[in-house]
């Protein structure tokens, strides 16, 4: 382990734009903490942290200029590697036929800096969806092959976070280049570097670092360890996909149908939902067309539409399908969980639903008092 000097932070991106990386970190956009492309450590968001629970998002100033003090924001790392909206082709008129061209694969230099380990084990969640499977994401696989990941040790989980339950956090384990654990005491700034890869040795080695004295590690693990409390609630995967399959006419799917909006914030702030549509636009002489491909989800009802008429017409049927998916037929289709505890669908729901109360009161536990915005005397 080694030490980067706060005052450093700013050669990392110096060494990472000389090789010709774009990159995207945390940054204040519209009154949250966003990531986007930000062209120095100066639009770190210093100082600030979030206050979160279901429905509500807040920032707050922190005591001390902290860099990475902070739970995940409403956007996820998906947003670069699978693109909201990408143009798959055009085509023109040739007399009867359509001359078609395929859409530019975009092949970026990517580094992600500030990424935490529930978010790296949702891209590793994506990266089996898209490049592992029978069929091959050729546009994910582009956008995917070069990113370097400058990870965060998470020390200041959410209200809404449940990583440690899942297993996906807080400390990353595997798939980044460099890690970084933020250290502030009284009169000193600084964070504790991890290598996990060669590409990450050499960005250390342009860096100006020393080893880290034993004190320092020390100081790094018990950051963990209150992080690991910290967690804002708990989740009993036990038994999950079993439980699910064999409650699909629970009452309570009733019940959170009646609050549910079917607005799909939920699915569209997940860092793993990868649900899409195709979209044929033409020009108003018919001569030219585009196919697009844009986020989708579940909890639209048109997405479940086949051959006149939806499969899932109803809230009740959308919530069920969504959960069940995350939870339990994405085990039986890709190995393992479609959750990694980022609580975003809990903070960024509308009326506050909470997957981890929802599976509680499926488990036979009786509903938690409410929070966020829409407590339970306002339900409608
Ligand atoms: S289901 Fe919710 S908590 Fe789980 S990964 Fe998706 S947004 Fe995060
Ligand atoms: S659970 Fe919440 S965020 Fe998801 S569709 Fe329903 S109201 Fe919207």
């Amino acid at each position: 382990m080694y030490i980067l000097e706060r005052d450093a932070l700013g050669r990392l991106w110096d060494v990472l734009k000389r090789q010709g990386f774009t990159i995207i970190g945390p940054t204040l956009d519209q009154q949250a903490i966003v990531y986007s492309e930000i062209d120095s450590a100066d639009d770190l968001p210093a100082g600030w942290t979030d206050e979160q629970k279901a429905g509500t998002y807040r920032l707050k100033r922190r005591q001390d200029q902290a860099c990475f003090g902070y739970a995940s924001g409403p956007v996820s790392w998906k947003k670069f590697l699978f693109l909201p909206s990408l143009k798959l082709w055009h085509g023109r008129r040739k007399g009867k036929d359509i001359q078609i061209e395929k859409g530019k694969k975009e092949k970026p230099k990517l580094a992600f800096v500030g990424v935490r380990s529930c978010d790296l084990h949702a891209i590793g969640i994506q990266d089996k969806v898209f490049l592992k499977g029978q069929f091959v994401d050729s546009h994910y696989q582009c956008r995917r092959e070069d990113v370097v990941v400058v990870a965060v040790n998470c020390t200041e989980p959410g209200g809404t976070c449940f990583c440690v339950s899942l297993q996906t956090g807080p400390k990353v384990t595997a798939g980044f280049d460099l890690s970084l654990t933020e250290i502030i005491d009284k009169k000193h700034h600084y964070f504790l570097v991890e290598t996990g890869s060669p590409k990450g040795e050499k960005f250390l080695e342009a860096l100006p670092h020393r080893e880290a004295q034993e004190t320092e590690k020390d100081e790094g693990k018990k950051l963990m360890e209150d992080a690991r409390r910290k967690m804002g609630r708990t989740f009993d995967m036990a038994n999950i996909k079993e439980l699910l399959y064999q409650n699909a006419e629970h009452p309570r799917w009733d019940e959170v149908a009646q609050r549910c909006l079917s607005c799909a914030n939920c699915t569209l702030v997940c860092p793993t939902c990868f649900c899409s549509n195709v979209e044929d636009v033409t020009d108003l002489t018919g001569e030219y067309v585009e196919r697009w491909r844009r986020w989708d989800s579940c909890f639209n009802p048109e997405f479940s539409y086949i051959h006149g008429g939806q499969v899932r017409h109803t809230t009740k049927g959308r919530y069920r399908q969504w959960m069940t998916h995350k939870l339990a037929s994405w085990i039986d289709q890709f190995g393992s969980s479609g959750c990694v505890g980022c609580g975003r669908c809990i903070t960024w729901c509308p009326v506050g639903i909470d997957i981890t109360e929802e599976v509680k009161c499926i488990r036979g536990s009786p509903p938690a008092a409410e929070e966020g915005p829409f407590k339970k005397e306002n339900d409608r």
